[in-house]
């Protein structure tokens, strides 16, 4: 893409009412745009980035059986009527709103009753589970505290995947297999290492849920980690009793910040139960379906790579979610045989498989650079006077500094084996 014909600008100054580091670097670099506190709009390079990630949660989603579907946002109160979970003070973050004929409907915040619902019509024999059902869907909540730029939206865009199961076993089965996939995106999109899975308290079925943690200052939950173990304990569960019953030692745990990328429950039957998902076993009796969710919020998600990976400059995007592979930057200052080889290079770059944002612009290089760093694009490719007489391309890696020179089968080759 020619940076000449994208429509957003970078801006040096971010909203003052903006505190948190992400949304600053993120509106300030032209991916998101801020409508109102909690929520925001994503524009092109957001969307780039926001399409990737979604990618990488939905392979590993559909390796462990995931059957995506995408759900209404709208919600029915009915189904939520009897379960209990209409009630205000049951759920009090929900948005809900009046129909003209005097009805009332929810937005999309959480869907257990409403898959539940369409599950019960499809789904009655043994034959018919497991199941793993997922969407990556907006969602909506009125959030008290909205801060946190995408780490705590009021409307957000969340994957969540429902299992049903036909007992605890198949369901604690899936679970095991839930986490290394969740693992393995959080290593794909960059921030494996330092993202751990986190006991956290349970809700109704289970003593503790699952939640992944990204150690991070600007966290909102504390835990306390045994880096060696990989695992942590979120302070809301930490005391003596639960350290032994996780065999864990105090004294090998540091206190740490972290960021909530994903949390997962087991649910059992608080919802198939209340409406009526059963299935027959092979003797013709009827059981009741074990549930377990399962969340990453993508903007979440997005917002915490931009904490942990950004620096001074700017944001550092990781090659995977990166919008553009190669940043490339043309400083021909009127000089028509270098623009016609940053012009050549471009296409053969492109032509090649890569994504790669052309700074065509006729700007200074401070400014094109300041950009450069701004925008986080893994790898600079700078094409000058000085680069033509050399008869090889400046490239610069964003994360590190690391400079090499190359020609274009070099840059080709490098780019395809990194
Ligand atoms: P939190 O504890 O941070 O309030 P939660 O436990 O209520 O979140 P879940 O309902 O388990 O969140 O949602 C699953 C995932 O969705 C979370 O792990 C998080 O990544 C994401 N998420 C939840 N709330 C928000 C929000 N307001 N903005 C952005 N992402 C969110
Ligand atoms: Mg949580």
């Amino acid at each position: 893409m020619r940076q000449s014909q994208l429509f957003t600008k970078t801006r040096r100054e971010a909203p003052k009412d903006e505190v948190a580091k992400n949304a600053q670097l993120l509106i300030r670099a032209g991916y998101i745009h801020k409508e109102m506190a909690g929520v925001y709009s994503y524009l092109p390079l957001g969307l780039r980035v926001l399409n990737k990630i979604a990618d990488i949660v939905r392979e590993e989603m559909n390796m462990i059986g995931g059957q995506e579907v995408l759900m209404s946002a709208l919600q029915d109160p009915n189904v939520w009527k009897i379960t209990g979970r209409w009630d205000d003070k049951v759920v009090d973050n929900w948005f809900k709103t009046k129909l003209k004929d005097g009805g009332e409907v929810g937005l999309g915040h959480s869907q257990e009753e409403d898959l539940v619902r369409i599950m019960t019509m499809h789904a009655s024999s043994h034959r018919d589970f497991p199941k793993a059902i997922y969407q990556i869907q907006n969602k909506f909540r009125n959030e008290l505290r909205a801060k946190s730029g995408l780490l705590r939206g009021r409307e957000f865009i969340m994957k969540d995947l429902y299992f049903f199961a036909r007992s605890e076993s198949e369901l604690a089965d899936f679970h095991e297999r839930a986490i290394e996939a969740y693992l393995k995106i959080f290593e794909r999109v960059g921030i494996g290492p330092r993202t751990f899975r986190t006991f956290a308290s349970g809700g109704s079925f289970s003593k503790f849920s699952d939640e992944f943690q990204m150690l991070c200052e600007a966290g909102e939950d504390t835990l306390y980690l045994n880096r060696e173990k990989k695992l942590a304990v979120n302070k809301e569960v930490y005391n003596d009793e639960v350290l032994e019953e996780l065999g864990l030692d105090k004294s090998e745990l540091s206190e740490e910040k972290g960021i909530e990328v994903g949390n997962i429950f087991k649910l059992g039957t608080r919802f198939s139960e209340p409406l009526g998902l059963r299935f027959k076993d092979e003797q013709g009796k009827e059981q009741p379906v074990l549930m377990g969710c399962y969340g990453i919020g993508l903007g979440r998600l997005m917002g915490a790579i931009v904490e942990a990976l950004g620096d001074e400059k700017g944001i550092v995007w990781p090659e995977t979610v990166a919008p553009f592979r190669a940043h490339l930057i043309d400083l021909s200052g009127g000089n028509a045989e270098v623009k016609k080889e940053a012009d050549e290079l471009y296409r053969e770059l492109t032509e090649g498989g890569f994504e790669v944002l052309y700074d065509d612009r006729d700007l200074r290089a401070g400014e094109k650079f300041g950009d450069c760093d701004l925008i986080g694009i893994p790898l600079r490719v700078v094409v000058s006077e000085k680069t033509l007489t050399a008869g090889k391309f400046e490239c610069v890696e964003r994360k590190s500094g690391k400079t090499s020179h190359l020609s274009t089968s070099e840059m080709l080759n490098t780019l395809s084996h990194a």
